[in-house]
């Protein structure tokens, strides 16, 4: 895989709404949106370390606000990623579609969708939750893959290099509680930049949710390598 060209941008109200549109139409040709976004309001917010990014209706007028990581450029990808995960948000609101929760089936089912395409986005559900810092990327970087298969869904996570051996152990000794019965699990390792920008789970495993009939495409596209399985998925 080759390492991504990392640009950096210069945060603008009217950047951003370029980009909107941009990804609004994108998404409406590759028939994962039906119909192109409204315009929206943008708001730059410096020095909140809580968010990157946040989708509000307030008195009827929605807007997305951006929390850049630094004042100066930032990374152009990590501004795209939070500015679709954004329009997800707007997507959901604007066709009144009911999600279980902010970041439920639906919005998983969108975001998936998206991550599939390949089309320079890669979104995640804690997105709001990890800083970007505006340095060169190393897209060589190993990440660490945590894949468990439950009977209807995957559920991939990129686990902190240390902390294989303690999530193995958690497992093996049924002491997390899942939702799903759960019928296997394996490690991977993996150099795809894509992985660059997900959270990586510490304490508590958090990530993406593919359902079984979308998994074989995934794994195919995720260029993952076992390292560890502990029961064959
Ligand atoms: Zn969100």
């Amino acid at each position: 895989m080759t390492p991504n060209e990392t640009k950096y941008i210069r945060l603008t109200n009217s950047w951003l709404q370029e980009r909107h549109s941009y990804w609004s139409q994108k998404l409406v040709e590759l028939n994962i949106f039906q119909k192109e976004l409204n315009n929206v309001l943008f708001e730059i917010k410096y020095h909140v370390k809580s968010y990157n990014g946040m989708f509000r209706i307030r008195n009827g007028v929605s807007k997305i606000i951006i929390y850049p990581p630094n004042t100066g450029e930032v990374n152009q990808q990590f501004v795209d990623n939070v500015l679709v995960h954004e329009m997800i948000h707007q997507y959901i609101h604007e066709n009144k579609l009911h999600d279980s929760s902010s970041h439920g089936a639906i919005f998983r089912k969108y975001m998936n969708a998206i991550n599939y395409a390949n089309i320079g986005v890669t979104i995640n559900i804690s997105t709001n939750s990890q800083k970007f810092v505006n340095t060169n990327i190393c897209s060589y970087e190993t990440h660490k893959i945590l894949v468990l298969k439950f009977s209807r869904t995957f559920f991939l996570c990129k686990v902190k290099s240390t902390k294989v051996d303690y999530f193995t152990e958690l497992i093996l000794n049924h002491k997390i509680q899942w939702k799903e019965p759960l019928v296997g699990f394996g490690w991977y390792k993996t150099t795809n930049a894509m992985f660059n920008n997900y959270q990586t789970c510490v304490s508590k495993l958090h990530g993406a949710v593919y359902l079984n009939d979308e998994w074989n495409a995934m794994f195919e596209k995720l260029k993952l390598t076992k390292f560890e399985v502990i029961s064959e998925l």
